[in-house]
């Protein structure tokens, strides 16, 4: 694809931001501007524009985010006190970056949607 995402150029270390996990596929950073205590972005390191653009062959990219919400929200200790995960996919949604990520959001009492 033509122009790099940001979260690639962080992958890279064009941009600063700490990178707190990363696997063959995916890379996790902390969302620059938190909605809740514990709020990590899980990347995969092909860039998908959004879910509007998945295909089989990304299942395992796919997998293997939803595989690294389960260990981050371990490590940070909100497994058993409850997270949600959000994809957020176009305008509605509120979509900023069209490099597919799902936000990991815990470590306090979440608003019913
Ligand atoms: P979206 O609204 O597309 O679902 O989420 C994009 C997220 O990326 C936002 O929550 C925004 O705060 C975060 N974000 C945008 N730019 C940066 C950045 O340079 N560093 C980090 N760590 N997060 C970013």
């Amino acid at each position: 694809m033509n122009n790099k995402s940001i979260f690639e150029l962080i992958l890279e270390g064009e941009i600063n931001s700490d990178i707190i996990y990363e696997n063959g596929y995916v890379f996790a950073i902390n969302d620059i501007n938190p909605v809740a205590k514990v709020h990590i972005l899980i990347i995969p390191k092909k860039k998908i524009e959004s879910i509007n653009f998945i295909e089989e062959e990304d299942t395992k990219y796919l997998a293997q985010m939803f595989l690294t919400a389960k260990l981050l929200a371990k490590k940070y200790g909100i497994s058993n006190s409850g997270y949600r995960l959000i994809v957020n996919t176009n305008e509605n949604a509120g979509q900023t970056v069209f490099h597919i990520h799902m936000h990991l959001i815990g470590g306090e009492k979440l608003k019913n949607i």
